[in-house]
């Protein structure tokens, strides 16, 4: 029997793997709804929303992988080119996503003036030892960036000021050997992802039960009961856990395996109602996703069927306005994105703050994170905190509930 705790991407995904290999599998989530950061949150007036507007990049294979098994990649938009608000100049560009492209920058006075400059980048791209530098430190002689900085803050959800250079790296190296094409759903990923996922679950038989687990006892090495408030059940001999829960409740439930979570950071998104504002035909010419560069509240903004929403990143200072103001400023760049007019006040809306949405991306929180084998050896750690090259993305989540569910797979087969 496989225990998977936490209904997330990382904890959906080990247990669809695992009951897809024949494994006997029960998923708890302490939510109703199990989808975690990325689960799809149901509005009056606006319908389904997704609690994250995300963004996944071509190079992100296992997020490829599940989508295309799913059989939902062709839901999703394919962005070979994403436009770019120059929210300084008000001037607007675009950025292709091949690879070389991203490099070499569209945003107006961002294109090479040389080899050098490419040497440069290149040289930083591919030092194996870097020194422990910020990303804001790496990319200041780089002519593109802007770019970069509003790139490093939305993938690493931490002020480029802070931000592990060596973290933004790894990302650029996977777009430039990979591609740096981008997909994002056409309507959300409750809607490619998650419900799929869940119905995947379904099939193989993965039994789903709605508990909190609040406690869990060990003795020795090995996990012995899962505590959920007055009841609890105890692992048999054979049986194997994956805790898929986040960094913070993961500390909380096995503090000797999972150190305690560092500081994490804010995401702030507004959605809008834009039928109050265009007519049908006027949204439906609007692109999927526009970025916005050297704005100072919002980095992206997404159009999903009628809704316009926004995305801004470390967000503490907005995280901490009043609701107004919120809207205000997410509605602000909304307007810039799609040249609506000044004086339209924000329509219908809802403001979602995410507080803890991931960890902060430095040197020193990147050193915390704890690798999947505990010393408990009939627990895996899942989650986008596990240790990986990876940042707290649903890429690393993903990934690793599929390492964890191998795991599980490897040790059945040894029970046999
Ligand atoms: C607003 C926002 C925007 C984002 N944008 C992007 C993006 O553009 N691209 C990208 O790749 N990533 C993005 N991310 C990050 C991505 O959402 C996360 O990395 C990913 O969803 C984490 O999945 P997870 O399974 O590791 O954790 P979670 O999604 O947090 O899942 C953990 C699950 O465990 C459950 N749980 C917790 N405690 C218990 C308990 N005691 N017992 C039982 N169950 C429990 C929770 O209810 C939850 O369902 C974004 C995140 C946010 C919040």
């Amino acid at each position: 029997m496989l225990h998977v705790i936490g209904g997330g991407l990382a904890g959906l995904t080990a247990a669809w793997e695992a009951g897809r290999a024949g494994l006997a599998v029960t998923l708890y989530e302490a939510s109703p709804q199990p989808g975690g950061r990325c689960r799809t949150l149901a509005q009056a007036q606006l319908g389904e929303i997704d609690n994250g507007n995300h963004l996944v990049m071509q190079a992100n294979t296992t997020m490829m992988a599940l989508l295309q098994r799913l059989g939902t990649l062709p839901d999703c938009y394919r962005l070979t080119a994403i436009p770019l608000l120059d929210a300084a100049t008000g001037r607007i560009g675009q950025q292709k996503t091949g690879r070389w492209h991203l490099l070499r920058g569209h945003l107006p006075g961002g294109s090479l003036s040389g080899w050098r400059q490419i040497w440069q980048i290149g040289y930083d791209l591919c030092r194996r030892k870097n020194a422990p530098i910020t990303v804001a430190e790496m990319v200041k002689d780089w002519p593109n960036r802007a770019l970069h900085l509003m790139l490093a803050r939305s993938v690493l959800n931490t002020p480029p000021e802070a931000a592990s250079a060596g973290m933004y790296q790894a990302v650029l190296r996977q777009l430039l050997l990979k591609s740096a094409v981008a997909y994002v759903p056409r309507h959300g990923w409750g809607e490619v992802l998650i419900a799929p996922l869940i119905h995947a679950c379904d099939q193989q038989g993965v039994r789903r039960i709605h508990a909190r687990v609040t406690a869990l006892n060990w003795q020795k090495n090995q996990l012995r009961q899962i505590c959920f408030g007055n009841e609890t059940i105890n692992i048999e001999q054979g049986d194997q856990v994956i805790l898929a829960v986040p960094w913070g409740q993961a500390h909380r439930l096995l503090p000797e395996a999972v150190p305690p979570a560092p500081m994490h950071h804010s995401i702030v998104n507004g959605h809008f109602d834009l039928r109050a504002v265009l007519d049908a035909a006027a949204i439906a010419a609007l692109p999927p996703v526009t970025g916005l560069v050297n704005d100072d509240g919002v980095e992206w903004v997404f159009r999903r069927g009628w809704i316009a929403s926004t995305t801004s990143s470390a967000a503490g200072e907005l995280a901490a306005r009043h609701r107004i103001q919120q809207a205000e400023i997410c509605w602000q760049a909304v307007r810039r994105a799609f040249g609506i007019a000044n004086s339209i006040t924000p329509p219908t809306h809802r403001i979602i703050t995410e507080k803890r949405a991931t960890f902060s991306a430095t040197e020193a929180a990147l050193a915390l994170r704890p690798a999947a084998a505990t010393r408990l050896h009939n627990v895996r750690l899942a989650g986008d905190y596990v240790q990986s090259a990876l940042p707290a993305t649903l890429e690393a989540a993903a990934r690793s509930g599929r390492l964890a569910a191998c795991w599980a797979k490897k040790h059945a087969k040894r029970q046999v």
